[in-house]
């Protein structure tokens, strides 16, 4: 065995009915007397009840997914005239992803308050859209100094879309067994993430409102993005990279719809991740495993379903090619890329 392994210094406070609490000692911790809460409007009803015990100098509402550069120059704007001290983002990974986008360039610390599974909280990983395109760097500034999970604050993510934010959190750590930077250290993180997916997403679905389903998908979140943000990203992050750029597709549900065609074709040419990602499941193989978690959950199946034109796939091939990471177990050719991406599109298993 022989690996450099980064891990990223981070705190996390989970508790389920403990976000305000959390966030007021985090915010004591920091020394912050102007924070600038970050939230959609959708958001904002939890994010006032989350901040009740700390000093808000400016509420920013104005939250776009993949955070266009416009959007960023009018928080960092705001950040500035308000003479903020402290960002809290309170929301999904297009809340996380503006405060990034703020701290890139101020420095100011974030505590990240997640209520999706994306994961952005835990990677320093920012990404800004301009012009339709999508930009992606790595910068410590913009790790959130603290994560706050209250799975209470999930209940009312919606289970179509909480299966979505789901399944991308699993492809997190999936992907990770053969991502780049994979090693030991992150595939343990994957392979115990996979297996708190396992149980926390079916108990979701079959109750919404508990909090134990809550809980396992939030921890398995975490971890999955932990595991993710050590390996980077493989074959399945960048094929959805692609697609979610070209034809601006939903990202969870790209996500969701794209991973078991990326483990199938990966997992006969990796049998030890193929072994662990099966144990992880508790099932006969790794397939098996997705494909009967995806049936229980009635997981997104085509693309054609979130836009995609079927004249976009041999363009979506090509581009994928050429980004596709060294050491994909399984040799990728213009071919078997475009059998991939048409079975995705059409939700052929
Ligand atoms: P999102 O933040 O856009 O949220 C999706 C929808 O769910 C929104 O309408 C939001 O208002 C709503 N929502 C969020 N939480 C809710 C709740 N608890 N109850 C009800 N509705 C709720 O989507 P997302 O999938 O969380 O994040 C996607 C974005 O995050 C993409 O831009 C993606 O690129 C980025 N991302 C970045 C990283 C990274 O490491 N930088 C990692 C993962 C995702």
């Amino acid at each position: 065995m022989r690996f450099d392994h980064d891990t990223l210094a981070q705190r996390v406070r989970f508790g389920s009915g403990l976000a305000a609490a959390n966030l007021a000692a985090e915010a004591e911790a920091l020394g912050a007397a102007r924070l600038m809460v970050i939230s959609s409007p959708s958001s904002r009803a939890v994010a006032t009840r989350i901040a009740a015990d700390v000093p808000v100098a400016h509420w920013h509402d104005e939250v776009v997914m993949h955070v266009p550069v416009e959007v960023a120059s009018r928080a960092r704007a705001a950040a500035a005239a308000h003479e903020v001290d402290a960002l809290v983002s309170v929301g999904g990974g297009s809340a996380t992803g503006l405060a990034k986008a703020v701290a890139l360039t101020t420095g100011l610390p974030i505590v990240a308050v997640p209520t999706t599974y994306a994961g952005s909280e835990a990677t320093s990983v920012w990404g800004l859209t301009e012009n339709a395109r999508k930009t992606t760097g790595t910068d410590p500034r913009v790790l959130p100094r603290t994560i706050v999970y209250d799975a209470a604050l999930t209940v009312g993510l919606p289970v179509e879309l909480s299966v979505a934010s789901g399944l991308n959190a699993l492809a997190h750590c999936v992907d990770t067994m053969w991502a780049p930077r994979t090693d030991p250290i992150n595939q343990a993180l994957a392979a115990e993430g996979i297996r708190a997916l396992h149980i926390g997403l079916p108990a979701v679905t079959a109750d919404p409102a508990g909090l134990d389903g809550r809980e396992h998908a939030l921890y398995g979140a975490h971890l999955a993005a932990v595991a993710f943000a050590s390996a980077g990203s493989g074959l399945h992050h960048k094929i959805c990279h692609v697609l979610g750029g070209m034809f601006d597709l939903p990202h969870a549900q790209t996500h969701a719809v794209v991973l078991p065609h990326v483990l199938a074709f990966n997992a006969p040419s990796a049998p030890s991740a193929e072994r662990r990602i099966a144990a992880a499941f508790d099932a006969p193989s790794a397939v098996d495993g997705l494909a009967q978690l995806r049936a229980q959950l009635d997981a997104p199946r085509a693309l054609r379903d979130y836009g995609m034109p079927a004249a976009g796939i041999d363009a979506a091939a090509a581009a994928v090619l050429a980004a596709v990471p060294a050491g994909n177990p399984t040799p990728v050719t213009l071919e078997n890329l475009t059998t991939l991406l048409r079975a995705a599109w059409e939700g052929t298993p």
